[in-house]
């Protein structure tokens, strides 16, 4: 029986999200402190502990079949890969900032500047697209310094308060993209493999739906019922059992969180009494 290799970030930003999404699945996993490959005891997928920045070119030489990773790294590496599915989590953009004391009018600042950027491949793509031709200088880390030592008159990096920026005299000028955490796999797995994907997909995406939705129970006096179940919609077909006081029924049904929220006022409105909201932790539509 084949086995799906994922892989994921060793040690960094993404690293708890995308084990919690494993767990959150009932899917085993171990960390990779101590080893690269770690297969899970109760699913057929193995993880692969990586630098984020290594994960594209494994997917694409077919080391690793799958992997998590920000949409910035996936787009920066240019690797030809499927994205199988937006995770939502670690959303950043990638930005363009310059002094603080600059001032900025336009794109067309960066007309003949210095750039320095972790990601060469995307603000070339983006400048070549305004017809702005510029020097960018590749750096590997502490991008946010090098206007301050004359290295660079600009940067395009990772924002996602401006915190950082800020606290080095910069000012966020241009959002080049936004970048959420994906997964993606390579283009050619064996249809045992892309059965083992499908089967975790669907997994995340009744965890998923599971999240958005929550179990209700309410009582309510037995003329109000249909009213309430008009106010709550969503409620294709929702329980009703009578209560032990005269004319008086328990309703249960699943509704998503927020318009729940929105017409609570209604629902105690209609004589509702003794709400209960329970989570679910899976759900399957
Ligand atoms: P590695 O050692 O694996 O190369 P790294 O230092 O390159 O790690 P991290 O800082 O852990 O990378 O960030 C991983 C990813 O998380 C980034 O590529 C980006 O997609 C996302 N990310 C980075 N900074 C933020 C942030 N401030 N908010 C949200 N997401 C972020
Ligand atoms: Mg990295």
């Amino acid at each position: 029986m084949e086995r799906l290799k994922i892989a994921i970030q060793k040690s960094g930003r993404l690293t708890e999200d995308s084990q919690n999404l494993f767990t959150e699945c009932s899917i085993e996993i171990q960390d990779g402190k101590r080893q690269l490959l770690a297969p899970s005891p109760n699913f057929p997928i193995d993880l692969l502990y990586l630098r984020d920045d290594d994960i594209p070119q494994y997917i694409e030489d077919g080391i690793a079949d799958v992997g998590i990773l920000g949409e910035n790294i996936y787009v920066e590496s240019g690797a030809s890969l499927r994205i199988a599915k937006r995770l939502g989590f670690a959303k950043c953009r990638l930005s363009l900032a310059v002094q603080r004391s600059e001032k900025y009018s336009g794109a067309d600042f960066f007309q003949g500047k210095r750039i320095a950027t972790t990601y060469p491949n995307i603000v070339k793509k983006y400048l070549a697209e305004k017809g702005i031709s510029a020097e960018i200088h590749q750096i590997s880390g502490s991008v946010e310094i090098a206007p301050n030592i004359g290295l660079a008159d600009a940067i395009c990096d990772i924002v996602s308060t401006g915190s950082t920026l800020m606290s080095n005299g910069l000012k966020e000028v241009e959002t080049v993209m936004y970048s959420e955490a994906l997964m993606v796999a390579n283009q050619n797995l064996s249809a045992e493999k892309e059965q083992i994907l499908q089967k975790l997909l669907f997994r995340i995406a009744a965890v998923e739906t599971a999240k958005k939705n929550k179990y209700i129970l309410l009582n309510a006096p037995n003329e109000s019922i249909s009213e309430i179940c008009s106010i709550l919609p969503g409620m294709k077909s929702p329980t009703i059992l009578p209560l032990a006081k005269e004319g008086w029924s328990s309703l249960h049904s699943v509704v998503n969180e927020e318009v729940f929220w929105e017409v609570i006022d209604q629902l105690k409105e209609k004589g509702a009494q003794g709400i209960l909201v329970v989570p679910i932790e899976k759900m399957i539509l």
